[in-house]
């Protein structure tokens, strides 16, 4: 039996920095439980490692939807990182934070103390920024942000398309203004990937009063009366108790809801129908669930305009070489080097789509893994930026090892609608500009076939083909879910700090955002601790 200050459950992107800032005081226990394992394979390094861990139990949760009744009754793949780093360790690296306008609605949600002006110190706390050197950024804090390192001519030809198109040219997405488009910056450090395992949890390792657990699934919170006591987790069979005086939730925002669920805090109805007896009623856990979803654009080109096949075949043993000795080419690039971020209609106070554009195309589908097309292709995507459509994740059973039901209800909103069939033809307006034609051969999708000019056959297209951005957040908002200082309400003991406590999902990638109110979150709880 062991006795810690902090029991912090889920080593992503939270749950480091959280391990690393609440571990700096020596007197200070800390116990960090992860229930995936180290994050050493190459895979969690190399940037483009990321396709291969797709559907690899080792490294990735796999969820699905529930069929979507506005995707065609779709259910839609969720990949979710597992080992020390999370979804850090998978993810596409691009570091965007979201605007002031989107901090500004959580605090109208309740989260006070969360306007742009109070989490920016937070951003630049985290941040280790090797472009800009401004006010906008920090400049020695753990997370490395750094440029493309592959910057390829293709990226090039499509941000001249972007300005012909009229989007306007923006050096840095994370400055006083999002609007217009460029190059995106990576959480990378010289061409490795840089998780907030290698940034937040390498150098806090060694601290004694640290200990890490992997493969340790947190299988619920313990309470006494309402007072949260410690944890159960079963590693390799073995069923162990570890005690402390507060618990921290940090599962992401699939796993938290369903830890507090098989826990007892959660809708009394529901927790009494899985045999769960009800520690605190608390309707809102699960709820109110957000995602970005996307929809995509596929050309043609020659194959020397195209990353495809450079990564597959024996094309890829230079590609490994010259990453391996260089930490140069295809493999520094995880996702998406190029992007946008633009209006669908006048008087908004920010950019309401994304764009994201590869000189490369693959292969995408529940069914399999990620691959890259054998055809040369470029691939670009959008998304919209604040959707309105809520789902829901909610425990199947009492067991946690039991996959939840994830109803994302993607487009469950006309708004929602209206908006990705509009940032749909801002990214076909960009594939008609003279500047991209010499580069491109026929559209491979949307098929040929399908009649650009109908709104109805786009909006059918939309349906068949839309997927997941990998954005949920808001199952344990702030305000309903939690209060403003990430506790939860009506227990003792116990807080939610990761993904699944924004309010609304943030106007673009959300992995900035996380690590930004894990950092704000450390501050709450030393600061309860004075
Ligand atoms: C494929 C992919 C691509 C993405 N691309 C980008 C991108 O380019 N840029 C960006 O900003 N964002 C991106 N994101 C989103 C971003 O990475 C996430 O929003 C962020 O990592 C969420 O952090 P988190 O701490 O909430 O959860 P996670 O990082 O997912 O961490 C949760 C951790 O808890 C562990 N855990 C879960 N249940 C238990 C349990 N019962 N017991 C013990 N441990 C448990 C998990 O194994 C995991 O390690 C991407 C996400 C994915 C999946």
């Amino acid at each position: 039996m062991s006795y810690y200050d902090y029991i912090i459950v889920g080593a992503g992107s939270a749950g480091c920095v959280l391990a690393n800032r609440l571990s700096a005081d020596p007197d200070t226990r800390v116990c960090l439980l992860e229930a995936g394992g180290s994050n050493r394979s190459p895979l969690l390094h190399v940037p483009a490692g990321w396709a291969a861990t797709f559907k690899n139990p080792k490294y990735d949760w796999s969820f699905e939807t529930e069929p979507e009744p506005e995707l065609d009754g779709r259910q839609v793949y969720w990949p979710r990182g597992k080992s020390l780093g999370g979804s850090s360790a998978i993810n596409g690296m691009i570091y965007v934070r979201g605007v002031p306008v989107d901090f500004a609605a959580w605090e109208h949600a309740g989260a006070k103390g969360w306007s742009w002006e109070e989490v920016l110190p937070y951003y630049k706390k985290a941040e280790r920024q090797q472009i800009h050197d401004d006010e906008m950024h920090g400049s020695d804090g753990p997370l490395h942000v750094q440029e493309v390192r592959d910057k390829r001519p293709m990226d090039d030809v499509f941000l001249n398309a972007m300005n012909q198109a009229g989007i306007p040219s923006n050096p840095d997405f994370n400055g006083v203004d999002q609007a217009g488009c460029g190059y995106y910056q990576f959480t990378q450090n010289n061409g490795r990937r840089w998780s907030t395992a290698s940034a937040y949890l390498t150098p806090a390792r060694s601290r004694a009063n640290l200990t890490i657990i992997t493969y340790a699934i947190t299988q619920r919170v313990l309470f006494d009366g309402k007072q949260a006591t410690g944890v159960e987790i079963n590693r390799s069979g073995q069923k162990q108790i570890i005690q402390g005086a507060h618990v921290i939730l940090s599962g992401g925002a699939v796993a938290s809801p369903q830890l507090l669920e098989v826990s007892g805090v959660g809708d009394g109805e529901r927790l009494r129908n899985l045999g769960i007896d009800v520690v605190h009623h608390a309707p809102d856990v699960g709820e109110h669930l957000q995602d970005h979803i996307l929809c995509k654009v596929v050309y043609a080109t020659q194959p020397e305009h195209s990353i495809n096949r450079e990564v597959q075949g024996l094309r890829l043993i230079p590609a490994a070489l010259r990453w391996f000795f260089l930490r140069e080419g295809p493999l520094t690039t995880g996702s998406a080097p190029v992007g946008a971020f633009c209006y669908t209609r006048d008087g908004l106070e920010a950019p309401d789509v994304q764009i994201h554009f590869a000189s490369g195309g693959t292969l995408y589908n529940n069914a399999g893994k990620i691959r890259a097309l054998k055809q040369p292709a470029v691939t670009a995507v959008v998304n919209q930026s604040r959707p309105e459509s809520r789902g829901s994740i909610h425990a199947k059973s009492a067991d946690i090892t039991d996959a939840p039901v994830i109803a994302a209800n993607y487009l469950s909103s006309q708004l929602d609608r209206d908006t990705l069939l509009r940032g749909m033809r801002i990214l076909l307006n960009i594939f008609d500009q003279s500047e991209l034609q010499p580069y491109l051969g026929g559209r491979l999708s949307p098929d040929v076939e399908t009649d650009l000019n109908d709104d109805e056959a786009l909006m059918a297209y939309i349906r068949r083909e839309a997927s997941t951005v990998y954005h949920p957040t808001s199952t344990c908002s702030i305000g309903k879910v939690v209060d403003e200082t990430l506790h939860v309400m009506g227990v003792e003991g116990l807080s939610v700090i990761d993904a699944s406590v924004m309010p609304y999902v943030v106007s673009g990638n959300t992995n900035a955002a996380t690590i930004m109110l894990a950092e704000k979150g450390a501050d709450h709880l030393l600061a309860a601790r004075r």
